[in-house]
């Protein structure tokens, strides 16, 4: 039995890179009858049925370490989150929301700032600091002046990376800066010719030359949290989940309560006022939604 990874899969075909190459697979009668297909980023077990066309069968999925359901696609290990320092102005609220969608899905996070070229040296600085104070790795870019690329090729090896972030961020830019042979298409008004009526979305994994994976589908579209329990919504902010220990009270929220950690951490300026305001916004949003 042969092992392999999902890279693609339409219509029950699925492209399957194994040591002898890709092949086109099935899946086998077993499979069919389990309610779980195997989808893109799965390694399985495949029977090779005919080597010369390139034809096997899948008989197993392993176990897959991770699972997203838009795009739908298991075994990520990182994302890579990216804002525009300008145009459109980054939305921190949503940033913080997308770290706290990664961190529940125990996905590595890595945020990249781009457009470095287009802001000034000291406001790259302050978002900077927010972030690589909760303890992430920052990564400034700039597609128009080619600055970050050996820092994204580096963050992007050994992984399977999906791509986070609002569109217009540059994220198709910036697979086409790593790896100019994949001319993604960029901008507004060009994507959204190509999706076109007839042209229906499938995901696929790209092969990056100098190492790694990346989901071709920007991740995390819906965003919302209301399925996070409110109680375990501070474990997934990295500066409350370092602290609330502390708290006087275990099931401290960091709202109002007396001598809370966080709060404390607060006013010392080690949490950053705009994380806290998220943290507060997503708690409200989950607990408005169990009211109905
Ligand atoms: P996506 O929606 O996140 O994939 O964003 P795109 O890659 O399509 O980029 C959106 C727009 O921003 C395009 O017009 C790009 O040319 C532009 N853009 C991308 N990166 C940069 C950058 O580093 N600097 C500047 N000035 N513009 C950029
Ligand atoms: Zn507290």
């Amino acid at each position: 039995m042969l092992k392999g990874f999902i890279l693609k899969g339409i219509a029950g075909k699925y492209t399957v890179r194994t040591n002898k190459g890709d092949l086109t697979c099935e899946i086998t009668g077993k499979i069919k009858y389990d309610n779980d297909r195997p989808i893109v980023g799965d390694f399985v077990l495949i029977e090779l049925i005919n080597e010369e066309e390139k034809r096997g069968m899948i008989n197993e999925i392993l176990p897959r370490k991770t699972e997203l359901h838009r795009p739908k696609v298991s075994n990520v290990s990182q994302a890579v989150i990216v804002f525009a320092l300008k145009n459109p102005d980054p939305h921190l609220n949503l940033l913080d929301r997308m770290i706290t969608f990664a961190e529940y899905t125990g996905l590595k996070t890595v945020i990249c700032f781009n457009k470095a070229d287009i802001v000034t040296d000291e406001m790259i600085k302050e978002y900077r600091e927010i972030y690589e104070k909760v303890g992430y790795s920052v990564i400034v870019t700039s597609v128009k002046e080619e600055k970050g690329k050996e820092e994204l090729i580096e963050v992007l090896k050994n992984e399977i990376t999906v791509l986070a972030g609002p569109s217009g961020a540059g994220k198709s830019s910036l697979l086409n800066m790593i790896q100019p042979n994949l001319k993604l298409r960029t901008g507004e008004i060009s994507k959204k010719i190509k999706r076109g009526k007839h042209t229906t979305r499938h995901t696929e994994l790209i092969s990056l030359n100098k190492g790694g994976w990346v989901v071709d589908t920007p991740g995390f579209a819906n965003l919302d949290v209301s399925f996070i329990d409110e109680n375990r919504l501070g474990e997934y902010f990295k500066e409350i989940n370092d602290c609330r220990h502390l708290c006087k009270f275990n099931n401290c929220m960091h709202l109002n309560e007396p001598k809370c950690a966080v709060k404390e951490k607060l006013k010392t300026k080690e949490m950053a006022r705009s994380r806290y305001e998220s943290y507060v916004l997503m708690l409200n949003e989950i607990r408005e939604s169990r009211r109905f």
